[in-house]
């Protein structure tokens, strides 16, 4: 008989009551070392003070009003997207599946609006992960998640991850944009090598193409920068955020550049959800400390730090870790055992991972880790490693 909730998750049994900083409570009684913070979302910790006062304060005063009326929070926080960014404009959402369906149709009205609506098609690349709904999955085109629902999405080319001859190829009178996470998150913890960023820029430069940034799990300070293209230097037309933007509360965002952005008039989208108040207070509250100086100068601080620790694990247990990748506290473990059993061997001793494409395990720790408990993590993979030689 059908589970009462769709089986769509297969989890173990274990929930949690309650969480505090790096760590959950699970109602098995134990503690948990938090490094999978649900997949990059409550990159503050869990109840953070910050986050949990705006957010109540907040809910005593007003949740909802709908997007037919001016919301102050969201003028706010654009604002500060804007100022921390290349963008002129921010459309609110409540996830990132929905941030990057607001970006892939404003691919679509920029050229429909410069009398080009032939120029539609979108190139994504092999092994990236841009959501669950119909027009997300086919712009990563990975045949797992699209078997039993085709017929596809029109619109998308799939080319090889880092490969330019073969995007160069793609590339056609119909090619409107290329999309594109900095660090692929979900397919394995693949970072875009930088030189791959800048000669994406040039090209889109070259044809008059867009370029479309999705930094749901790599932005909002993942890897040390606000966002991950900062380091490439680069920046893009059109970029999707989520995941860490709430902290935990559902929010996303689409930006854009000015010249894109205004190809969008009343009516052209919407939402009734979001970016209502309650989502605006926290957003707004996970800004003022990610703003703070010398936030994510810390976390690039700590993020080498716990990126060293993991290449001795990796020396250490060669036959355990086949390669250390990723960037800033988006980092991964290539396994050569199942990249389950390294997870189940860590969280039997109290420290939760994600798993990733590519047989990696993912480790997300929230950005307000603290030097010790990266070396009490570094010891629970250490013996979990351990536990799974030989
Ligand atoms: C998680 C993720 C998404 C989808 O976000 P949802 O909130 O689950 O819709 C899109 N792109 C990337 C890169 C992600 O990591």
């Amino acid at each position: 008989m059908i589970s009462a909730i769709l089986p769509v998750y297969a989890p173990p049994n274990l929930s949690f009551e309650r969480g505090e900083g790096s760590y959950l409570f699970g109602s098995d009684g134990r503690r948990y070392l938090d490094f999978g913070s649900g997949i990059a979302v409550t990159a503050l910790g869990h109840a953070h003070p910050h986050l949990v006062k705006a957010l109540q304060e907040q809910a005593a005063k007003l949740w909802h009003t709908s997007n037919l009326f001016k919301i102050p929070g969201q003028q706010k926080l654009a604002q500060r997207l804007v100022d921390a960014t290349f963008a002129d404009t921010v459309f609110f959402t409540n996830s990132g599946a929905e941030a990057v369906e607001c970006g892939i149709k404003m691919v679509r009205k920029y050229f429909d609006d410069n009398g080009q609506p032939e120029r539609y098609r979108i190139i994504g690349f092999e092994g990236s992960f841009h959501g669950r709904t119909m027009a997300t999955l086919a712009a990563a085109g990975n045949k797992k998640y699209l078997a039993g629902f085709e017929p596809n999405v029109d619109g998308f080319d799939i080319v090889p991850f880092n490969d330019l001859p073969a995007l160069k190829k793609a590339i056609g009178p119909e090619t409107a944009a290329i999309l594109i996470e900095p660090v692929q998150g979900e397919g394995g913890v693949r970072p875009v090598p930088p030189q791959f960023l800048k000669a994406l820029r040039d090209l889109c430069d070259e044809h008059g193409l867009l370029l479309f940034l999705d930094e749901v799990q790599s932005g909002m300070g993942r890897t040390g920068k606000l966002f991950a293209h900062e380091w490439a230097g680069v920046t893009p037309d059109i970029m999707a955020v989520a995941k860490g933007l709430g902290g935990g509360f559902p929010v996303g965002a689409c930006l854009a550049t000015e010249k894109v952005g205004q190809c969008m008039k009343p009516g052209n989208h919407g939402s009734t959800f979001g970016g209502n108040p309650l989502a605006m207070a926290v957003g707004n509250a996970v800004m003022d400390v990610m703003l703070k100086d010398g936030f994510l100068e810390d976390v690039r601080q700590k993020a080498n730090h716990f990126r060293q620790q993991l290449s001795m694990l990796a020396d250490k247990h060669p036959d355990v870790i086949e390669d250390v990748r990723g960037s800033g506290m988006l980092m991964g473990l290539k396994c050569k055992k199942a990249n389950t059993a390294l997870v189940d061997a860590m969280r039997e001793r109290g420290m939760l991972a994600v798993t990733a494409g590519d047989n990696v395990v993912r480790l997300l720790p929230p950005l307000t880790v603290s030097e010790s408990e990266i070396s009490e993590g570094i010891d629970i993979i250490d013996a979990a490693c351990g536990s799974l030689n030989g």
